[in-house]
């Protein structure tokens, strides 16, 4: 159990199985971080990860990107990854109809087979939705599904606070400043269902994302929201407290 003093930021999405384990060591100290995973591969290296390092919460998944080079059978390979798990977590889960449209029905059967699996376990989706946002929404309110993060949301507006009133949460990653519509979202976008991210390590126009930018983000998130930076800090990090329930 992770007390309340322990963590000052949240990093609702993070690649962390890609960071070298000296990056988690520091990270550890300052950070609690939800860590999703590319295919069945990097699910085990993620799961392994949590056990070595308690800041890091796992989730399992298929990438959207990663269907055309996945089976059903690694889709079993993660399923039965969670029957284990105290706290279950998919991701990255999720559609791309603007990188890979060439793979989408293909990527609507994977993200089909995971929101049966989320049901299951009641876990919770840590989703890509990149160009799907209607679609993602719609799919997964219809299945009833109760947690769910929509990653670096970009989507309109008005979906997003039909989004977050349904009580699902949407994660502001840490590039808002080099990026003026995610910086409208983040702008628009209600506290009470609000995480921050890095989506780390990942290169966006030429910087590389990582989570130690988070507290960069936080400071400017306060600015625009017109908050202070302690509250909006310890707000985020009860919202995590709240989706995640036990950890
Ligand atoms: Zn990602």
């Amino acid at each position: 159990m992770i007390s309340a003093a322990s963590f000052k930021y949240i990093d609702a999405h993070t690649h962390a199985y890609e960071y070298e384990e000296k990056s988690l060591s520091n990270y550890e100290k300052e950070f609690l971080l939800i860590a999703v995973s590319d295919d069945a591969e990097s699910s085990k290296r993620t799961v392994k990860l949590s056990e070595d390092f308690k800041a890091v919460y796992p989730c399992v998944g298929i990438h959207p990107w990663n269907v055309s080079r996945s089976s059903r059978e690694d889709i079993k390979t993660i399923e039965n990854m969670l029957e284990n798990s105290e706290s279950p977590c998919l991701g990255e889960v999720g559609l791309d109809a603007r990188m890979h449209p060439e793979t989408f029905e293909r990527q609507k059967e994977f993200f089909a087979s995971f929101l049966d699996i989320a049901r299951e376990y009641d876990a919770i989706l840590n989703i890509h939705t990149l160009d799907a946002w209607e679609l993602v929404y719609e799919l997964i309110t219809k299945k009833e599904i109760n947690r769910a993060i929509f990653h670096w949301y970009n989507g309109p507006i008005e979906l997003m606070q039909k989004i977050q009133e349904t009580g699902y949460y949407i994660s502001i990653n840490v590039a808002l400043k080099m990026q003026k519509k995610h910086e409208e979202v983040a702008r628009k976008a209600d506290l009470k269902k609000l995480l921050t991210e890095s989506d780390g390590p990942y290169i966006y126009k030429g910087t590389l994302l990582k989570t130690e930018m988070i507290p960069e983000a936080i400071k400017y998130l306060a600015e625009i929201k017109g908050v202070g930076e302690n509250y909006l800090r310890e707000k985020i990090y009860e919202n995590f407290f709240d989706l995640v329930k036990k950890i």
